[in-house]
């Protein structure tokens, strides 16, 4: 979500004529487009912006600014912090950077965190891949995870209407895009604030009829969301998904802990009997679906019983990818005031052993693509290894190939190539090309 803000920001700079900077400490306007989902991230805004703090003395014409999460998170308090600061302002406010840039121009200080009705995306994002393209189908988020700081900081649920979304997808077709990966906090909330109503008494707008609506357009080869929350989660979207052609056989459902009295702490409106028979589903409707999940440990008084039993889901599960954190108390959030938070050493401890278990499970996973044909999308040269190319599987796996076949035929980024895999490791494939 971020990088899609990021790309939406550089490219309106790219329409006002700014150009990018070979380096952050050269730039004539330093934009930060900020995390805040965990303390590190964090932690290193204010690292990045001491050293701009210091150019701004001796570059009084540099521009500088703050963006998404942190930004939200702290408003003015960021400029008590760095007075040097021209403009702080939030996520809801990044398709209009234009306006408070020209703020700034005319000697204001800017602070833009009030809650703010997202403008349609007239921002022509200046897109990092020409191949896959991230779109936003809604903004904020509605729920209350006692853990999390996105809905402090992102605002209320704004679904944006099917018609804008499908021209954004149209004309990233024309430019030549294969891939879109629909974007969402709660992507399941999809809709929920649009009208209509269908005969039959259903919601009309649910992100199932969004996947019918956009899968026929011409020229995009693959469609996924994320993120889906096991809470909304239908068997609608799952049957879609296996009739749909073009939604690629990847899900990446949360599912957080694997103990029931822990995911009522943390308010996910779900067990984990509830989370296993999602997957069951999938994977009887779409037996070759890859399966990716977040998970969060020591969350304030997990006991080791309870650490235990999320080891216990992901050996059930075999994951294909699980992002893993130790819980970071974060401001403005429920757990955060509770007494019973863990200590760094068992949180370290527990991350390290989740870890393990982790890249285990996705190795043994990766085996069954072996010596296995995968169609894989082209995105671009592999940045360590100028004579091989990087793409991904349609279930998600990066994969690593020779730029040239056998018959010396060049891919290039974009190509959809049949590759086969004789290469495994934990979290990418490697093969040659077959075609
Ligand atoms: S659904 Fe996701 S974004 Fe929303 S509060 Fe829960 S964890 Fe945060």
């Amino acid at each position: 979500m971020n990088k899609a803000d990021s790309e939406r920001m550089a490219g309106i700079l790219q329409e006002m004529g700014y150009q990018e900077a070979e380096n952050e400490l050269t730039a004539d306007l330093v934009l930060y487009n900020t995390c805040t989902i965990r303390d590190n991230a964090e932690q290193k805004v204010y690292s990045y912006l001491g050293r701009q703090a210091l150019r701004k003395k001796t570059t009084p014409h540099l521009k500088l600014i703050v963006a998404g999460c942190v930004a939200q998170q702290e408003g003015e308090a960021l400029l008590r912090r760095v007075p040097e600061l021209d403009l702080v302002m939030g996520p809801q406010h990044a398709n209009r950077l234009e306006t408070l840039i020209s703020q700034v121009d005319n000697g204001h200080q800017v602070v833009a965190t009030e809650e703010h009705h997202i403008l349609e995306d007239l921002a022509i994002a200046r897109r990092d891949s020409q191949t896959c393209g991230w779109v936003n189908i809604i903004y904020g988020c509605n729920e209350r995870c006692t853990y999390c700081v996105v809905p402090s900081v992102r605002g209320k649920e704004q679904s944006r209407e099917p018609k804008a979304i499908k021209k954004e997808i149209e004309e990233l077709a024309k430019r030549g895009f294969k891939e879109v990966t629909l974007l969402g906090q709660n992507i399941d909330a999809y809709g929920r604030d649009l009208p209509g109503i269908s005969s039959s008494g259903r919601r009309k707008n649910t992100l199932t009829d969004l996947l019918y609506y956009i899968h026929d357009i011409n020229g995009i080869e693959r469609i996924r969301f994320a993120t889906s929350h096991p809470r909304y989660f239908t068997n609608r979207l799952i049957e879609a998904c296996a009739n749909l052609p073009k939604i690629c056989e990847h899900f990446h459902i949360p599912f957080q802990s694997g103990d029931n009295e822990i995911l009522k702490k943390m308010s996910r409106g779900y067990t984990i009997e509830k989370y296993k028979k999602i997957i069951y589903q999938i994977r009887t409707l779409i037996p070759e679906a890859s399966i990716s999940a977040d998970v969060i440990v020591a969350f304030p008084g997990e006991t080791k019983k309870q650490f235990h039993n999320t080891l216990q889901v992901i050996k059930e599960i075999e994951f294909d990818q699980v992002n893993t954190a130790a819980y970071s108390p974060r401001p403005n959030t429920p757990a955060a005031l509770w007494p019973n938070q863990l200590s760094e050493e068992v949180k370290v401890e527990r991350l390290r052993e989740l870890n393990l278990l982790v890249e285990e499970t996705a190795k043994r996973r990766n085996f069954r693509y072996k010596n296995k044909i995968q169609e894989v999308l082209v995105e671009k040269i592999n940045p360590k290894d100028p004579n091989q190319l990087m793409g991904r599987t349609r279930t998600n796996r990066l994969t690593f190939f020779p730029k040239y076949s056998s018959d010396n035929h060049l891919y290039k980024p974009g190509d959809l190539v049949k590759v086969r895999i004789n290469q495994i490791r934990s979290f990418s494939l490697t093969g040659l090309p077959i075609e």
